[in-house]
């Protein structure tokens, strides 16, 4: 019989030994420009709050309004009470701008990654992943029925042979519009092509794309003129909340409603959560300067950043990660950013691949080209 501590103290050590001990810190308040501790104030890119709209007034005005009307919580799952008419104009609102038939709200993208793929999947079925997806979809498609394949990152040829292979059930080709941990963009109108002309499905999460990319800021799938049959967006990263949807067709929406344990037995969102990122979606849908600021501070850093003695990923949006390689270095370059008042946060292994620690640093619209340059000061001092 193993003993409960004994076999935490064991695991718990391997990690400290490793140097992959996560810590977690208290923030006085996390987004925005600055990030405050107790210790001081800090220069934030490690903030996915893009557009910085978690801090808007409108938004912050319409939760504020929608607790006044609704209380703070929802009262239960959607399927009991907790499905209001906020809940219900969010979705629609969402539905009509990205030009699906249907939206279904889940109170967060790993729940609506889980709570699609369980609902969706039998045993006879596959899902053909892309290798470097979000831990969320990849566990959402190792927990389910379903045999789960992998084709190499952004590479349709290697989906393609996969997808050659006979298959009993159905099909699901599983994608990002834009890549966590790199920053780099699916090729979704290949995926597309390869996936559809068998007749299978493909569901894109665009976590974060959705905001930032396409007109209007409808996301990467809009921007490639490509439309999965499943896509999940969450509020989470430039719309400055949290929460997420499905957007597919009335059927699916249908079964998803009848099926998914997500949306059965978990309470839903509060009603004046849904009516703020009702607010955040007008802002989006409003926001070219604001995604024009974020462009501006996306060049000046890549321009900036070639000096740099580390390697820079070819990513065009706004996360822009330093590939370190080692887990120590990227952790002390990490701590040394500290000290001068600059929060970036260093990510390292299972998170990305080994020997592939890195800075990954994010940019929003509310950087200014001084806060860029103060990053890249204190990166030069790094090195000398
Ligand atoms: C952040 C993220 C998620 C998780 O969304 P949450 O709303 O934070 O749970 C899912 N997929 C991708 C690609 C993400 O980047």
């Amino acid at each position: 019989m193993m003993n409960w501590s004994a076999y935490f103290s064991r695991q718990l050590s391997q990690l400290r030994d490793s140097s992959l001990w996560r810590q977690r810190q208290v923030n006085q308040k996390s987004n925005g420009r600055f990030l405050y501790t107790t210790e001081g104030k800090y220069l934030n890119f490690s903030s996915n709050d893009y557009l910085g709209l978690s801090t808007n007034s409108a938004v912050i005005s319409a939760w504020q309004q929608g607790a006044e009307q609704y209380g703070v919580g929802s009262g239960g799952s959607g399927h009991i009470i907790g499905y209001t008419t906020a809940h219900q104009v969010l979705e629609q609102q969402l539905a009509d701008w990205l030009g699906y038939s249907k939206a279904l709200l889940f109170i967060s993208g790993y729940s609506a990654n889980q709570g699609v793929i369980a609902a969706l999947m039998t045993k006879q079925d596959r899902i053909i992943a892309d290798r470097l997806s979000h831990a969320s979809l990849i566990e959402a498609a190792m927990h389910s029925p379903a045999q789960l394949q992998r084709f190499l990152h952004n590479q349709p040829e290697s989906l393609k042979d996969l997808l050659a292979k006979p298959c009993v059930g159905k099909t699901l080709v599983v994608t990002e519009g834009v890549f966590s941990m790199d920053g780099d963009r699916a090729p979704l109108s290949d995926i597309y092509q390869q996936t559809n002309a068998a007749g299978n499905w493909l569901m894109v999460d665009d976590a974060h794309g959705i905001g930032v990319c396409g007109e209007q800021g409808r996301g990467s799938c809009w921007q490639q003129k490509v439309k999965p049959e499943i896509l999940i967006v969450t509020f989470g990263k430039a719309f400055g909340l949290s929460g997420a949807a499905v957007l597919c067709d009335e059927q699916t929406a249908e079964y998803l409603i009848q099926s998914s344990r997500h949306l059965i037995y978990s309470t839903s969102m509060p009603p004046a959560q849904a009516q703020a990122i009702s607010e955040a979606v007008r802002q989006i849908q409003a926001g070219d300067e604001l995604r024009q600021q974020l462009q501006q501070n996306i060049d000046y850093f890549r321009q900036q950043a070639q000096k740099l003695p580390f390697t820079l990923i070819d990513s065009e949006m706004a996360i822009q990660p330093l590939i370190i390689g080692d887990n120590e270095l990227s952790l002390s370059l990490s701590q040394y950013l500290q000290q001068k008042g600059i929060w970036v946060k260093a990510i390292r292994p299972p998170t990305v691949p080994s020997g592939s620690a890195r800075l990954r640093i994010t940019l929003t619209a509310s950087h200014t080209q001084q806060d860029i340059d103060r990053l890249m000061e204190a990166l030069y001092e790094f090195r000398c």
